[in-house]
């Protein structure tokens, strides 16, 4: 009878943990099937391809936007996809027109260009361009103590770089970029004639760096033109006005803001088996700037999110959860396209249990930040382990991405891919973030690395923590 008793009592402690370590078993065979096949018969380098060296610069509002809305949604529809559409959403369109032109005169007659190019937004100089002395400042909290009577009538040149202790290089970004966003908006209230930005690039090179800038609440007829300045041009600036205070900058921008018009976030899904109503959601923007291909942003996270699902079809892996990829339309300039998905699924009371977002460049990916709750963060720290031969170590808790973040609510966890960030600042809004300095494997690693993770979720479902929503879900 003893040893009856013990025999079952083994039994009972035995069969969890076996069954425990099969499932574990399952998950790691999973996830060697999906970075095998992204490996090696991956389809995302041939779909940046086209949408970089076919296509080019997405920015929203554009023909080429445009062109990439209808070349992903033929795609998707390639791939065999349950459902495939477009979820239509206004964008603002603003176009930099013919190329910009600068030069810093230190003396009448003797001029030296350097390299600029318009902040997405930015209103055109006047006809003839703009002409005037510079003032350097570190940052926004500067033009107080200069004031009106140094600012008035100046350019000003905010030239606070990006920090090169930080490790993370979207802290050091974070740390300035304040400076492209608001200058112009902060620095007109002094009366200032223009704004030249630092590029955002920890290294020193001649590419000057676009991005997003608002004029806030000044009217139309007080905006200042603002443009960002090469690294190098931006050294060059501030060691010649240290000799010279005296000498003037002439930059000519030519841009213009029209009318929103009309284009699409582009969306598809693998309907769940099981728990069709609860929606997974892998996505990036498609939307680029147009100086260079957006290959790195956001060209990247596109084909990943793409290749997440092309994945589970090629396998053959048949999701309990429904698995929407969503292709986000204007990130750079507006995020109308996160916003509207987000206002969508509220009003559809769906309910999104999971979002990841590819959008830091389609480098190695060393792995995830999360925004989660955490009990749910604790059960997706318990998977760490299947990503270990991935080398994928980053688990964090911090941020997710810009497109997703509108649909924080109630359970939903968000989550971000994190690649290793230290060249991502050398391309980032840049006439160099191209194809060529994308590289094929690491953009398949992060394929996979998000599919793995897509895998998991689906397989356990998250943690609901959010008492109400769930009761009223
Ligand atoms: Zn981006």
């Amino acid at each position: 009878m003893k040893n009856i008793i013990f025999t079952v009592v083994s039994l009972l402690i035995i069969i969890p943990v076996i069954s425990q370590n099969s499932q574990a078993q399952g998950d790691s065979l999973m996830l060697r099937k999906i970075y095998d096949m992204s490996l090696m018969q991956g389809k995302s380098y041939d779909w940046l391809d086209h949408l970089s060296n076919k296509i080019g610069g997405r920015l929203s509002g554009s023909y080429q936007a445009q062109q990439a809305v209808e070349y992903t949604k033929a795609e998707l529809e390639n791939i065999g996809l349950d459902k495939v559409w477009l979820q239509p959403v206004m964008v603002p369109k603003w176009t930099r027109g013919s190329k910009e032109f600068a030069y810093v005169e230190t003396s009448p007659g003797t001029t030296r260009n350097v390299n600029i190019t318009a902040l997405g937004g930015s209103v055109a100089t006047p006809a003839g361009g703009t002409k005037a002395p510079v003032i350097e400042v570190q940052g926004i909290e500067d033009l107080e103590r200069y004031g009106k009577e140094q600012i008035k009538g100046k350019i000003v040149f905010f030239n606070r770089p990006m920090r090169p202790g930080l490790i993370s290089t979207f802290e050091a970004y974070g740390g300035c970029v304040d400076q492209r966003y608001s200058g112009a908006a902060e620095a007109g209230k002094y009366g200032a004639a223009g704004v030249i930005v630092r590029s955002m690039n920890l290294r020193m090179d001649d590419y000057p760096h676009t991005g997003s800038m608002s004029y806030g609440e000044t009217p139309v007829s007080q905006r200042i033109p603002a443009a960002a300045i090469s690294t190098n041009d931006a050294a060059y600036l501030s060691g010649i006005l240290k000799m010279n205070k005296d000498l003037k900058l002439y930059f000519k921008l030519n841009s213009e803001q029209h009318e929103d018009v009309q284009s699409y976030n582009v969306i598809g899904e693998i309907t769940g088996s099981e728990y069709p109503e609860e929606i997974m959601v892998v996505g990036a923007h498609l939307d680029s700037w147009d100086i260079g291909d957006g290959a790195h942003d956001d060209g990247a996270g596109v084909v990943q999110s793409m290749e997440v699902l092309r994945l589970f079809k090629e396998i053959g892996y048949k999701p309990k959860r429904t698995i929407r990829v969503v292709l986000f339309m204007n990130e750079e300039n507006g995020l109308r396209g996160g916003n509207k998905y987000a206002e969508v699924a509220k009003s559809k009371n769906e309910e999104h249990i999971f979002a990841l977002e590819s959008d830091a460049g389609g480098f190695t990916p060393r792995g995830f930040s999360f925004d989660a709750d955490k009990a749910q963060f604790a059960q997706i720290q318990s998977w760490k382990g299947l990503f270990k031969p991935y080398l994928i170590h980053y688990f964090e808790l911090g941020g997710s991405g810009a497109d997703i973040g509108p649909l924080k609510q109630g359970d939903v966890v968000l989550a971000g891919l994190r690649p290793d960030s230290q060249r991502y600042f050398d391309h980032h809004h840049a006439a160099n973030d191209t194809f060529e300095h994308v590289n094929k494997r690491e953009l398949e690693l992060g394929a996979a690395t998000m599919a793995s993770l897509v895998y998991l979720v689906d397989n356990y479902g998250i943690k609901r923590i959010n008492i109400n929503t769930t009761e009223k879900l």
